[in-house]
């Protein structure tokens, strides 16, 4: 079998050697000739009933070339038949609620928090008539009803990285599909499917992409269920451009080296860091080998001083909300990604007001680290003094 470094680098790519070209091309096209006109409407036909393939794209909006191949190659990495892609993260959770939810008229959705804080503002907001019960781990089972049409975990989870026993999930479902949020571990690192994931989501614009400059979403699956998410996909317009095809395709091919590197990287910050006196606790993920093959690159760590401080403090990690690129970015959770998840769920998932969360790039180790350490100590001291300065003005 072809490893997973190999595949990286060659997914996606059958029908370049055929075209004569090196790199995918990248089709602009909005429309497509159909001098046959009753050849192109059964292509139309096809695509409307979620094929994989037809004759002609007929139509940008039912099919882009350049989409399908990094499709393709992500579907490979994932051990999956099928991959559809979105325009963003939160396109492809909405399509799979309206594909395993709306279209089944299944509107219950069991939900294991934390999850990213747009996912769980979009499952509790009702918007698509999905209504959402809030479950632990272990209490899947008992959560489920009747009208349950979806099951949601992230593993490892946004902010706090707790980990998630997929399998474990998927036999407490019962039949029910569930939904693994896969964007913190990549491909590289776990394949949910393997443990019964129904849907692999990814928001591409983190490390797929892994240079911040496209957004996009992809769903790995059963071709058997990549079908209605096509023609959610259709009837929604929630396509992914071209050009974000091109650069998501793209990012694969490093994917590897770039976790990799990430990681070991991260693995040494969070040792340091979880010696720092001014950080209370670092979170950062156990592999278990099995199910997930490495820790990973995001920490996560609670810090005495005020967060607000700290990023202020820093001058080369980039203070801002996204994670998976090739720059070390930080941010604080309760003010951003997650503001909109109430703070007593917040609280309740292990999501306090004073974590910080790492994305780990791909600058030198050390350089990373004499920010952050700075920073905390800068921050643990401006809060000294402070406090300092007010006993002196309660003293007198
Ligand atoms: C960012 C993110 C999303 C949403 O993806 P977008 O591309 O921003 O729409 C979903 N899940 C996780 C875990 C994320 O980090």
């Amino acid at each position: 079998m072809t490893r997973i470094e190999t595949m990286a680098v060659h997914g996606g790519r059958d029908d370049l050697a055929e075209l004569g070209v090196h790199a995918p091309p990248i089709d602009l096209s909005t429309t497509y000739p159909v001098p046959d006109q009753a050849l192109g409407g059964e292509a139309l036909h096809a695509w409307a009933d979620g094929a994989a393939s037809a004759s002609s794209p007929v139509y940008a909006r039912l099919h882009n070339p350049t989409v399908g191949r990094f499709e393709q190659a992500l579907a490979q990495l994932e051990g999956t038949e099928a991959a559809v892609s979105f325009g963003s993260g939160m396109a492809a959770v909405t399509a799979v609620l309206q594909a395993a939810c709306v279209m089944t008229a299944k509107p219950h959705v069991v939900a294991v928090r934390p999850l990213y804080g747009g996912t769980d503002h979009l499952l509790s907001s009702g918007l698509l008539g999905v209504r959402t019960t809030y479950a632990t781990a272990d209490g899947v089972k008992d959560a489920i009803g009747p009208d349950t049409g979806l099951v949601v975990v992230e593993t490892p989870a946004n902010p706090n990285l707790d980990l998630v026993d997929i399998a474990q999930v998927v036999r407490q479902a019962g039949g029910v599909p569930v939904m693994v949020d896969n964007t913190f571990a990549t491909p590289i690192l776990q394949n949910p499917a393997a443990f019964g994931a129904t849907y692999v989501l990814h928001s591409g614009t983190k490390y797929l992409g892994g240079h911040g400059d496209v957004m996009g979403g992809v769903v790995a699956c059963a071709e058997r269920l990549a079908g209605p998410l096509r023609q959610v996909r259709i009837l929604t317009g929630a396509v992914l451009h071209p050009l974000g095809g091109y650069l998501l395709h793209r990012g694969l091919a490093t994917l590897p080296l770039r976790v990799e590197a990430a990681q070991k990287s991260a693995a040494t910050l969070a040792q340091r860091l979880a010696e720092h006196p001014a950080v209370e606790f670092v979170r950062y993920p156990r592999p278990d080998g099995v199910q997930l093959r490495g820790s990973g690159a995001m920490i996560a760590f609670a810090c005495h001083a005020d967060p607000t401080d700290v990023v202020r403090g820093l001058r080369l990690i980039t203070p801002a909300v996204s994670l998976g690129s090739v720059d070390t970015l930080i941010e604080h959770p309760a003010a951003l990604t997650h503001r909109l998840v109430p703070s007593v769920a917040r609280e309740e998932c292990g999501v306090p007001s004073n974590l910080l969360r790492v994305s780990v790039g791909l600058e030198h180790v050390d350089d990373i680290w004499d920010d952050l350490h700075r920073a905390l100590c800068d921050a643990d001291y401006v809060k000294a003094s402070l406090k300092n300065s007010l006993d002196l003005v309660v003293a007198h």
